[in-house]
């Protein structure tokens, strides 16, 4: 195949850096498919190419149901037969041809769509075997998809991936990130995703380039092109030509360089002009990463998310085994603050051994701390486990999600089961260990005083305030223009909340990924902040911001700020802000 002449793709940037590599198309799901266009004059061909996929799936079907291999389970001719019966359903094979002459868009696509509307129509059966067969149906059109896309797939991933890959890939869950972290690769990029999303930060903790909402990046690229991805500007240029190369070349020099001298500061501590203190702390997702976060020059660890630890397996982490994690944690830091957020499941996180309803709207759904209290006795293990680290470190319990009093409420009294029976096994644990929660919901930052009273400390979680405020999934691509941290409402909360948690004397940080955006470093200073938490490749650039701050000065150009609604203004004065000299 001969190579494509050279292009750009643009999208957002989310982990920075440039890379230099190859291209590896990854296939994650068959279910997971993007939506074109289909002109009126190919729409017949585009039916037809659907019909050729249903008749393939339903002769491979036919094919195995004769030939049932020996020592199969007595179920299996059963299982093909139903699969048949679905595949043969004109809802299935007959719908989407209709949806996509309609739509005038892809017979993947329409085939989807369909597929989502069954399962919706499955999800109100109450017969629980019934309802169960939405799996079934799943499994026809995902066989469907994988014929239709090995149609139409710009190459077939028979390469394996080098130290030079650079993965393309629709889009990826932040499973498959954490699966990567033992298989690096140059740089991730996506048609599919937003800033903020949690595969996005999984990809800024892998210290890699990367750049989602690409849109077009897998049909237009081809197994083994070459790629550069500008991970600062969001661009990937695919096979470049000579001079690019090499101007390329020299920029991911200079960047090597930049942070290699950043790297010097590492044990200096983070005081302003005017001699003031500020933690700088780690976002954390596993007892692995406590050595990155160390070599960064962090002080203490902001944010473990938990929830890593049941991903990517069959069965739930017992309490042994969570123990082990979160003590390693705890010795590693010694007495460096080490903060223990509960699960936080749901959304874009999603684990085998948890089942999640399907929800219409998951981020609204049943994600952290609801789901806990759903699952008490699953708490309780967590419960129980974080406290016996405690005993180890300075370990601090961090609650993900809270919107109304109860839920603090009910966690305290399973905390205090959970000491109750510590106490009765004799097993060590700190009697005093601070429990804190996630600011993240706008109802929790505005009834910031029933929370603030029954806390040892909070934490702003900027990533779901901006995503709960500005009604963002941050993970949809559509509309991550929209996810502005900029937003006169966000500034607003923010500042309030740092704020009142002075007032009150409660310890307050930000480990949403806004503590660690150098150009927010003097707004956030200025509005009071003295502990940020962020993922610990940023730390040596928010220290470098924080030696050239004079807090003093900050005070006239924030308040300005405060009272700023028009986002050309905003930007304008924060750009003043970051340039003024101190
Ligand atoms: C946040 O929401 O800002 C946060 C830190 O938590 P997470 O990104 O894990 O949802
Ligand atoms: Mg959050």
């Amino acid at each position: 195949m001969s190579a494509h002449v050279g292009f750009s793709i643009h999208g957002l940037a989310v982990a920075q850096g440039i890379a230099i590599g190859h291209a590896h198309l990854y296939f994650q799901s068959s279910l997971q498919v993007i939506r074109y266009s289909v002109p009126d004059h190919l729409l017949d061909a585009e039916v037809a190419r659907f019909d050729r996929a249903v008749d393939k799936v339903r002769h491979e079907l036919q094919e195995l149901k004769e030939n049932v291999p020996v020592g199969a389970p007595p179920e299996f001719a059963a299982f093909l037969e139903l699969h048949l019966m679905i595949l043969n359903d004109d809802t299935l094979s007959g719908a989407p041809r209709a949806l996509l002459r309609q739509q005038g868009c892809n017979a993947e696509w329409a085939l989807k769509q369909q597929m989502n509307s069954l399962i919706e129509q499955f999800m109100q059966i109450e017969d629980n075997y019934l309802r169960e067969r939405q799996e079934d149906v799943k499994q026809v059109v995902e066989r469907v998809l994988k014929v239709l896309m090995g149609q139409v797939a710009p190459a077939t991933p028979t390469h394996k991936a080098t130290e030079d890959s650079i993965l393309v890939a629709v889009d990826l869950s932040p499973a498959d990130m954490l699966l990567f972290k033992q298989h690096p690769f140059q740089a991730f990029i996506t048609d599919q995703g937003g800033a903020t999303s949690h595969t996005a930060i999984l990809a800024r903790s892998l210290g890699i380039p990367s750049v989602v909402a690409l849109h077009h990046a897998w049909p237009m690229i081809r197994e083994g092109e070459t790629l550069i991805v500008d991970g600062m500007s969001g661009v990937v240029i695919v096979n470049p030509d000579a001079i690019i190369l090499s101007e390329y070349r020299l920029r991911q020099e200079q960047w090597h360089l930049e942070k290699r001298k950043l790297s010097r500061l590492r044990t200096t501590r983070a005081t302003t002009l005017d001699g003031t203190s500020i933690d700088l702390w780690a976002n954390i997702e596993s007892p692995d990463d406590v050595e990155h976060a160390k070599k960064s020059g962090a002080t203490g660890i902001g944010l473990y998310r938990t929830e890593f630890l049941f991903m990517n397996r069959p069965d739930l982490p017992g309490e042994e085994e969570q123990f082990s994690a979160y003590r390693r944690v705890a010795q590693a830091m010694r007495d460096h603050v080490v903060t223990i957020r509960t699960l936080d499941i749901g959304a874009d996180k999603s684990a085998e051994s948890i089942a999640q309803t399907q929800s219409l709207n998951p981020a609204l759904g049943l994600r952290a701390i609801r789901y806990c209290l759903s699952e008490p006795r699953l708490f309780l293990t967590q419960l129980r486990a974080i406290l016996r680290a405690s005993h180890f470190g300075h370990v601090h319990l961090l609650l993900p999600m809270l919107s109304q009093v109860n839920e603090l409420k009910q966690t305290f009294a399973l905390l205090e089961q959970a000491r109750e029976e510590l106490r009765e096994e004799m097993i060590p644990f700190n009697e005093r260990m601070p429990v804190g929660g996630m600011i993240e919901v706008p109802a929790a930052a505005l009834a910031l005083p029933l929370f603030l009273d029954k806390l040892d400390f909070i934490s702003l979680g900027t990533n779901d305030l901006i995503q709960y405020t500005l009604a963002i999934d941050r993970a949809d691509d559509s509309v991550a223009h929209l996810y502005d941290p900029l937003h006169p409402a966000i500034l607003q909360l923010v500042f309030t909340t740092i704020q009142s948690a002075h007032r009150a004397n409660v310890p307050v940080a930000v480990c949403g990924e806004m503590a660690g955006d150098p150009i927010m470093t003097r707004l956030l200073l200025g509005f009071g902040l003295r502990t940020f938490s962020m993922h610990p490749a940023h730390v040596p650039e928010i220290k470098q911001n924080i030696l050239k701050t004079s807090l003093s000065l900050l005070s006239g150009p924030v308040k300005k700020i405060l009272r700023t609604y028009e986002p050309d203004q905003l930007e304008s004065l924060i750009g003043n802000l970051n340039r003024l000299a101190m």
